[in-house]
């Protein structure tokens, strides 16, 4: 029964510890209005140290009890209910049973109904108080509609991050937990979309709603659940796939400085992915929205964005929203990996994640270790990339290949970030600003690059065809630092520098030209057979265009044989050598010729 004035308004009493805000007693009036459906209503506040905390609301004879008080004596009732079930039923189950039970019960009645207020807000970050179930990674709702994840459990209260604009969420705004831990909800539908950070399309195109909810962060498969690291994941990347094997499962790290093309690189071997059976997600995380939206163009016009996935938290997202980006679209690969394929992910990149991260650490008040990074930011990266895996044949097969892009200062390998990732990752490719403004593109430096997965990931015919070739270029570098002001060189010396300086020129690749692997193969055979050395430098990129299309012309076969069995015996070595100098002489007779006229 309720109980209302003369002038038809509602009156109610609230009593509460402390003077409730503007916000709440609108909360309050709201739900009044809607309960009773009335226009008006009184509410009379009544100060009152015995609710303890909370808030008890009288209209009439009905009470709603939101206090701690009320609490306690709920969860006193239940006990007694269910001590008095025990002596009735004298059944011979143990008491202890009943009351934990009853226990239990509570908890969960008293989670659902639990409603904390807001201390604090700003930047992207809220304290809470009241919510004392909470927890770590739980979403919480705001009465805004705005959505948190809960990351640090207090003593007396909570940090939550925010994924949304705080909007009007200020001091005693109300929260309530929702027991479910933040996720993406994951479909076939993803392929071919561009996605914020929470899963939802930024691209234009209709919404995705149904599929499987999986948390943003899960353990790692364990030691039994995968399989060793055998099958390649071709880069088309000369210099890499020849001497930095990438294999399904493997995570290699991508690191230089700044505009050395690290993100080519991984879009390269993502466009290199066209039919290979593998689904790609690149996480753009803190980029330029014009980058991304160029990149997400050129996926597009080489028809990459079939097979590909683009989930985008960029410089202008709050940092809660980049600091969950890689977790999410990692959750994401996993749902593919589940279910037997092969995903590649690329993280561009880990440094803006670790930034976005010391942000929110040094908001949420953790004390800042070296170059002000929290303590955990080693753990930040080590649960991301220790969930790329390939799991065994039993769990389906399916594998997630990682290459996350950590941006160095001034090529400095050993700052904190870059020696973190360096040390989770099964190798790394490094970029050199050096070379790259000599113009050897893809930057890559022969001498600190490794893949520590090794031969296993590589094609046996390609194996066999790299050969020696990183220790020829990495004492060609050391030789022509040392001859550089030497004027008379004997003839061997000047040989090992022409033949280094022809493979170096070999391995330069323009952007976008990824290489099927048995061109690859055909290019390392005729370059360790010495067959580019005599030409000027000038002119070797061109004379290797000529010569892989003159074998794709009249020699296809034996592209489709590597292709097909993945090996090059020692007669498929002599025959490119071959068609090698076959391609010599008819190209020098049509040089020749014009000449004769
Ligand atoms: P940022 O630090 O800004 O993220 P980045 O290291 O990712 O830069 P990219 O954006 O990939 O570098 O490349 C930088 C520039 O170098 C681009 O303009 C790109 O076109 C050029 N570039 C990269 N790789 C090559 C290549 N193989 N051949 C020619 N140009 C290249
Ligand atoms: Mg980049």
């Amino acid at each position: 029964m309720s109980e209302k004035l003369d002038n038809g308004a509602l009156k109610a009493v609230l009593r509460c510890v402390t003077e409730p805000s503007q916000d709440q007693l609108k909360g309050f009036r709201d739900f009044l209005q809607k309960k009773y459906k009335v226009a008006d209503v009184l509410i009379e506040v009544r100060i009152e140290p015995a609710v303890h905390g909370g808030f008890i609301l009288d209209v009439g004879s009905d009470e709603y009890d939101w206090s701690t008080r009320g609490r306690e004596r709920q969860f006193e009732n239940r006990i007694d209910a269910a001590r008095q079930k025990a002596a009735a039923e004298r059944s011979g189950k143990d008491i202890m049973s009943i009351l934990r039970s009853a226990v239990d019960d509570f908890k969960v009645i008293a989670e659902k109904n639990e409603v904390g207020f807001v201390e604090t807000a700003g930047d992207g970050i809220v304290t809470i108080k009241g919510l004392e179930h909470a927890q770590y990674g739980e979403i919480v709702l705001f009465e805004n509609g705005v959505k948190g994840m809960v990351q640090n459990i207090g003593r007396d209260n909570i940090g939550a991050i925010l994924f949304d604009e705080e909007g009007t969420i200020g001091e005693g705004s109300r929260v309530t937990g929702t027991g479910k831990r933040a996720g993406i909800v994951c479909s076939e539908e993803y392929i071919g979309r561009v996605v914020n950070a929470l899963g939802a399309p930024i691209d234009g195109g209709p919404a995705l709603e149904s599929g499987e909810y999986r948390p943003i962060e899960e353990p790692a498969p364990g030691i039994v659940d995968r399989k060793s690291v055998s099958e390649p994941l071709q880069t088309g990347i000369l210099s890499i796939d020849s001497m930095f094997p990438i294999g399904r499962g493997q995570r290699e790290l991508i690191i230089g400085d700044r505009q050395t093309g690290k993100t080519s690189i991984a879009i390269d071997t993502i466009l290199n992915q066209k039919g290979q059976n593998c689904i790609c997600i690149y996480v753009a995380i803190g980029q330029k929205a014009s980058t991304v939206a160029t990149l997400v163009n050129t996926l597009r016009t080489h028809g990459a964005m079939d097979y590909s996935i683009v989930v985008c938290s960029t410089a202008s997202d709050p940092a809660p929203l980049q600091y969950v980006a890689p977790y999410a679209a990692t959750s994401l690969a996993e749902y593919f990996m589940h279910k037997g394929k092969d995903v590649l992910i690329v993280y561009d990149d880990l440094s803006k994640h670790a930034v976005a991260y010391r942000a929110l650490s040094l908001l949420l008040g953790r004390s800042p270790g070296r170059e002000a990074y929290p303590g955990d930011v080693f753990y930040l990266h080590s649960r991301l990339l220790e969930r790329s895996s390939r799991l065994s044949d039993e769990l389906g097969g399916g594998s997630i290949t990682a290459l996350p892009i950590i941006e160095t200062q001034d090529g400095d390998v050993s700052a904190y970030i870059p020696t973190n990732v360096i040390s989770i990752t099964d190798g790394q490719i490094f970029l050199e600003s050096d070379l790259f403004f000599e113009g050897q593109r893809p930057a890559v430096n022969v001498g600190l690059s490794v893949s520590r997965v090794g031969g296993a990931a590589q094609t046996k015919a390609m194996k066999k065809a790299s050969g020696s070739l990183r220790i020829d270029l990495a004492q060609y570098r050391d030789m022509q630092v040392f001859t550089q002001f030497s004027s008379d060189l004997d003839e061997a010396t000047t040989n090992q520098l022409r033949q280094g300086a022809a493979l170096m020129e070999l391995l330069k690749q323009p952007l976008e030209h990824p290489m099927s692997m048995a061109d690859e193969v055909i290019t390392l055979v005729a370059g360790e057979g010495k067959k580019f050395m005599n030409l000027p430098v000038k002119q070797v990129k061109d004379y290797q265009g000529r010569l892989l299309a003159y074998f794709a012309e009249h020699h296809p076969e034996i592209a489709s044989e590597i292709t097909k069995t993945g090996r090059l015996e020692d007669v498929q070595k002599d025959a490119i050598l071959k068609v090698c100098d076959e391609f010599d002489a008819i190209s020098s007779k049509a040089e020749a010729a014009p000449a004769e006229q």
